[in-house]
């Protein structure tokens, strides 16, 4: 699904990603760890298109899609969910998932004056849509709330719950467990396998906790200063020697 091939990234003189190559297979739960500063989220924020690479390529099923801008890589089915932004923590939860599918037909004035039951008949085909998400999700009781008032493992499932209002295929996900207590960090396990099996969604996903890792993903990679360091099964992983060295050197 995705390759990336010698990615660089500078800061200034500093090389957060330097020369990162590696794969992500079509339906895998692929995992990203590494000590910190090791430049996860910097090869993130290059491959969703945030951050411009320094030099390497990133291709999506062969089509090379570096420097691609994100709402260019949302079309074709890349995301990467970010915190709930300040401004949506006034909307409610279902309204957050409402306002991810793009050009709804409300959203041009002519369809608001004209078209009165076209823009109806669509808001409530996606209220519809949100609300199947909620279920899901099994967060339907929080549909009502405020986004700014439910916790932040719930905030973690809403992140989620915006890939499913459109037709994602490889969603990067940072940090999810962060902050995040152990029974909601197994509906999110949870959510994420579902999306895997039924929805044949592929992930990549950055987590400090092993456990979670360890349930979830294969292969897990290893990233340190900026490098891969290496790929395989989580055991695999987690008993190489270099991984151990730059884990112990943080
Ligand atoms: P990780 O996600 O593995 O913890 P990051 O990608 O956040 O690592 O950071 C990698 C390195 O790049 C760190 O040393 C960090 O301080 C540095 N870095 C990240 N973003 C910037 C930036 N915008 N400007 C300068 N240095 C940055």
């Amino acid at each position: 699904m995705i390759s990336v091939q010698n990615l660089h990234k500078k800061f200034g003189a500093f090389s957060a990603v330097d020369g990162a190559s590696l794969e992500i297979a079509t339906g895998s739960i692929t995992g990203l760890i590494g000590p910190n500063g090791a430049g996860k989220t910097t090869l993130f924020n290059v491959i969703a298109g945030r951050l411009p690479a320094s030099s390497g390529k990133v291709f999506m099923a062969g089509e090379d899609i570096t420097g691609l801008p994100p709402h260019e890589l949302f079309h074709k089915g890349l995301l990467r969910t970010f915190q709930i932004a300040h401004e949506f923590g006034s909307m409610t939860v279902r309204e957050n998932l409402m306002m991810v599918p793009e050009n709804q037909a409300g959203e041009t004035l002519w369809n608001t004056w004209f078209s009165r039951g076209r823009v109806a008949e669509e808001e409530r085909r996606i209220r519809d849509q949100a609300d199947e998400v909620l279920d899901f999700l099994t967060i339907s009781h929080l549909a009502d709330e405020k986004a700014a008032n439910i916790s932040g493992g719930q905030k973690k499932l809403l992140e989620l719950g915006r890939t499913m209002m459109v037709d994602a295929k490889i969603v990067f996900l940072d940090e999810v467990g962060a902050g995040v207590n152990r029974t909601l960090l197994n509906t999110i396990g949870d959510a994420i396998v579902r999306l895997n099996k039924e929805r044949g969604y592929t992930f990549c996903v950055i987590e400090h906790d092993m456990d979670f890792i360890a349930r979830l993903c294969d292969p897990v990679i290893c990233m340190a200063e900026g490098k891969v360091l290496a790929q395989g099964t989580v055991d695999e992983v987690k008993n190489d020697e270099r991984v151990i060295e730059a884990y112990l050197g943080t």
